[in-house]
């Protein structure tokens, strides 16, 4: 009785550091998505900067950094697929990641 109880308990550790195991690769994947969104947020924001630069104003949207050439294309979130939210108000801007809940672990 006492050899199955240990057993059990040795299984029961095993699956215990295997979970662990495969949720710190799923953090490490995470961690790079988090990353590239990051990444992308100031590519779109050096973007927007040479565009002020150039027109000295805002853009309107992000579609014109693309046609005026100082972005290649427009990025999405790496973790939804979802494009960037642009909000623009009189002198300032905000570009948003549509999904910043989805990344575990942000902040
Ligand atoms: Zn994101």
């Amino acid at each position: 009785m006492k050899k199955i109880s240990l057993i059990f308990i040795l299984i029961l550790m095993i699956c215990f550091v295997l979970s662990c195991g495969k949720n710190h690769e799923e953090y490490k994947i995470e961690t790079e998505k988090r990353e590239a969104c990051s990444g992308n947020l100031r590519d779109i924001g050096n973007a927007i900067y040479s565009y002020e630069l150039s027109n000295n104003k805002l853009p309107e949207n992000l579609e014109i950094l693309i046609e005026q050439h100082h972005l290649k294309s427009l990025p999405v979130c790496p973790i939804s697929g979802e494009a960037y939210v642009y909000e623009k108000k009189s002198a300032s801007y905000k570009v948003l990641c549509p999904n910043p809940e989805k990344h575990v672990g942000l902040l």
